[in-house]
């Protein structure tokens, strides 16, 4: 087309040859205008090449995602296609290790084939779409959070004696158990793999001692002191030829120290009535452990006493209270027969009460300190010989407990520590 314009040019200038009387000036403007009228048919074909050139840019190109024929124009960006396309490729879902939801897109990236070349992002973002490409979109793959098996020590629960009665014990010391728990790396949450160990749980049984081979047994306790009454007692028993177990205050045991080593040594039995003759349904947990423990530590280092064995103030111990005592304690004691010696109700009154009736086993509660004693001291060999007259044998506590079969030898101690591979109770069992 341009050629046949030139050709008309030529044509026009051949033309003007036949026209006379032309001036020279005439003939140079003639011929400038054919140069113009050349360069325009220059300028019009670039500007048509260029213009062919663009529109052939600007083709339409088919190519397929995931089999479906997408046509774009040729050299469309993966993005572009996609969009063409209507295909949102989607990252996977991340998830906690128990199916919770942690995070939308937080899984696997998706991935896209060429030609069923997987690419690479950097591959994906240089895409240019020449034609006859075939794309495969795959989304990607739901994540579980990244997570570490721990093993998790278990503690025992303290499960109680079912029913109350004057002594009550560790029938069964508890163990620790192992579990071996999945922790989610970002959620924190625990899924039990494997119980390793079960725990063992800590038994308490409670019993009025009972002797099992027929004996005739009582056992006289006395609480409280020591006091300047205790060596009146000590040597009424010593007169008797007989014996008494002491639930002494903590607090004074410092001052009463050999006054305690000589309870033992007259063959009496001394044990722990806490430290400071607290109510113990209202002391905190601490207070409660600090009265059990510094009790037993100050028997044992002022008096060289080691017992494990309590009786609560008040007769005031429930299950809170041993958890309390953190396997400080063996066995709390209580009494099946109370003298009443605290309402001062004279010397006649006190007898009565500690001999009318008794049974088999029984735990009688005296006073040696805390007030005046003097009405104790004087019923105490009316009482002694009263009970031998019925047939009974004063012994102390632990030859009590140990003559009931029912009571483990090791639980019928006056000194019956937790043992170093048992653990203490964090909660009750329900
Ligand atoms: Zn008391």
């Amino acid at each position: 087309m341009g050629h046949n314009l030139i050709q008309a040019g030529k044509a026009k200038r051949g033309r003007g040859m036949h026209t006379s009387g032309e001036t020279d000036m005439q003939g140079k403007a003639k011929r400038g205008r054919g140069w113009a009228i050349a360069l325009s048919v220059l300028a019009a074909a670039a500007v048509l090449g260029f213009g062919g050139y663009h529109l052939w840019l600007h083709r339409d190109v088919r190519v397929y995602v995931n089999g479906v024929p997408v046509d774009i124009r040729y050299r469309s960006s993966f993005g572009e296609i996609c969009d063409e396309a209507g295909v949102v490729p989607e990252a996977g879902d991340l998830y906690s290790i128990a199916g919770n939801l942690i995070a939308t897109g937080g899984g696997g990236p998706f991935t896209v084939s060429l030609d069923g070349v997987e690419l690479s992002e950097a591959q994906l973002d240089a895409v240019e779409v020449e034609g006859g490409e075939s794309f495969t979109v795959r989304d990607g793959d739901d994540a579980v959070e990244d997570s570490e098996v721990v093993e998790r020590i278990t503690a025992p629960r303290l499960v109680p004696a079912e029913r109350l009665a004057a002594v009550t014990y560790v029938s069964q010391w508890g163990a620790n158990g192992i579990d071996r728990v999945r922790v989610g790396a970002v959620s924190g949450e625990e899924i039990l793999e494997e119980v390793v160990q079960e725990p063992r749980d800590c038994v308490l049984a409670s019993v009025n001692p009972v002797p099992s081979d027929g004996r005739r047994l009582v056992c006289l306790t006395f609480d409280d002191g020591p006091s300047p009454y205790t060596a009146q007692v000590l040597q009424i028993l010593e007169e008797k030829g007989a014996c008494a177990t002491f639930f002494v205050l903590g607090s004074n045991v410092g001052p009463w120290s050999d006054a305690i080593q000589g309870l033992e040594a007259a063959g009496c039995e001394v044990m722990s009535h806490t430290m400071n003759h607290r109510n113990h349904y209202a002391t905190t947990s601490d207070e409660t452990y600090r009265e059990t423990a510094d009790a037993f530590a100050a028997l044992r280092d002022c008096a060289g006493v080691y017992t494990s064995v309590i009786r609560p103030p008040y007769g005031n111990w429930n299950e809170h209270c041993w958890i309390s005592s953190r396997g400080t304690m063996s066995a709390s004691v209580i009494w099946n027969v109370d003298s009443r010696d605290w309402e001062l109700p004279g010397a006649d009154a006190i007898v009565e009460n500690c001999t009318s009736g008794i049974e088999n086993g029984d735990i009688i509660l005296l006073h040696d300190g805390g007030g005046d004693r003097s009405q104790d001291i004087e019923a105490l060999p009316r009482i002694i010989d009263i009970l031998r007259e019925q047939g009974f044998e004063l012994v102390t506590l632990s030859e009590l407990m140990d003559a009931d079969d029912r009571i483990p030898d090791e639980a019928a101690r006056q000194y019956a520590p937790m043992p170093e591979d048992c653990a203490w109770p964090a909660q009750i069992a329900e």
